[in-house]
């Protein structure tokens, strides 16, 4: 089978142990050696980052793809290939469509199976949240930009800004910094999020991606502390933090103070009996007794909230399940990944990121407890 192999390495990588180039390049090698494959082509990446597809050596390979020079692709590992789960689905999407196979010697994908190709969506989307989560960031120093100011987290600029490229700073611009002042006035005058987004789509006024405003916009508006000149590190984790920015605040410290603490007592005001996503295992939990679906119900303890789920036949004394923690379940799911050969920081995951990788997987955990045993048996299925 003819076969490329592509290897990759970033500016920072190359100071690592077992991931120079020459390391890849001759593991691969020698596996292509054992299937008894033929090398036409090796595409090097140097100093490259996997965040896109704009490498020179990642389109010389698509194009011989394209063009039947290879019908064989093996990385070493797939975030070698993309880290972006977009990218991947793209590149499956091309491997596919010109019946190229794939292999990924660490991951032992084949990516001729369905299996296989369920495999690598989910392999790409644990690399985007290990992106997401830092693992990364860390190792490559963003922590230190971060700290130092500049706003590298999102691509897209937050309304009332515009950066240059590859600059990392923040510029205002003056006809949307007016907008965001006219979205806090409103606020302070009482108008609710939906009805301010109301008033500007009636205004014809266009958000950065020329949608339609929408409550959820507006809030995260009115909470975004880039309008009083600070940057947001790791957000949706518990590390999260505002640093003073390189930029320039376009809304005064005052009345960020203020509406901040009037969205505050609102939200007071509105705490009603509804479910958080903070107890998202409810949707994933059977009963191993009667088959019913569990229910959350929360502690406070010294100002900490404990969530625990019940069996809902318990609730009429039909079931004699006990309750479990979602800490515990927490730990379950972890070990769990941690045996299926992930390395993901679950902890550091915000409730939605993790709502959402076990949604993607359709993960149903069963659960039996017995009363005179202290620990549950826990069955966990999953597309993994
Ligand atoms: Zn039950």
């Amino acid at each position: 089978m003819n076969t490329g192999i592509y290897i990759r390495v970033s500016t920072e990588e190359q100071a690592q142990k077992g991931f120079s180039l020459e390391a890849q390049k001759e593991k691969l090698t020698w596996l292509a050696h054992i299937k008894d494959w033929n090398i036409i082509n090796v595409y090097e990446d140097k100093g490259i980052s996997g965040k896109d597809l704009n490498r020179p050596e990642i389109i010389r390979m698509i194009n011989d793809i394209k063009n039947k020079v290879i019908e064989n692709v093996l990385v070493f590992k797939i975030d070698r290939l993309t880290r972006s789960t977009k990218d991947l689905i793209y590149l499956v999407e091309i491997f596919n469509k010109y019946n190229c196979a794939f292999n990924s010697l660490t991951e032992s994908i084949d990516t001729t199976s369905a299996t296989g190709r369920m495999f690598i969506k989910i392999i790409g989307i644990f690399a985007e949240f290990e992106r997401e989560n830092l693992i990364e960031r860390v190792k490559l120093g963003i922590d230190r930009k971060v700290s130092e100011g500049y706003s590298i987290c999102s691509s897209t600029p937050s309304y009332g800004y515009y950066k240059n490229k590859g600059d990392n700073i923040l510029r205002p611009l003056k006809k949307e910094a007016i907008i965001v002042n006219l979205i806090f006035d409103l606020y302070l005058k009482n108008y609710s999020f939906l009805q301010i987004a109301k008033i500007l789509d009636r205004k014809k006024i266009p958000t950065k991606k020329n949608k339609t405003w929408t409550a959820k916009t507006i809030q995260l508006i009115l909470t975004n502390p880039n309008y009083i000149g600070k940057v947001r590190h790791n957000i949706n984790s518990k590390k999260y933090e505002e640093i003073n920015g390189k930029h320039k605040g376009i809304v005064s410290n005052e009345k960020f103070a203020k509406v901040k603490e009037k969205i505050y007592k609102n939200k007071l005001l509105h705490i009603t009996k509804k479910t958080n996503n903070d107890a998202f295992y409810v949707n994933y939990l059977k009963c191993g007794f009667c088959n019913n679906n569990f229910y959350p119900k929360r502690t406070i303890i010294n100002k900490k909230t404990f969530i625990s789920y019940y069996c809902k036949n318990k609730k009429i004394k039909k079931c004699s399940q006990k309750s479990i923690s979602h800490n515990r379940l927490d730990k379950e799911i972890k070990l769990f990944l941690q045996k299926k050969g992930f390395y993901i920081n679950w902890d550091d995951l915000s409730y939605e990121l993790k709502n959402q990788f076990l949604k993607l997987t359709n993960i149903k955990i069963v659960i039996k407890t017995f009363e005179k045993k202290a620990l549950p048996i826990i069955k966990i299925d999953s597309l993994l």
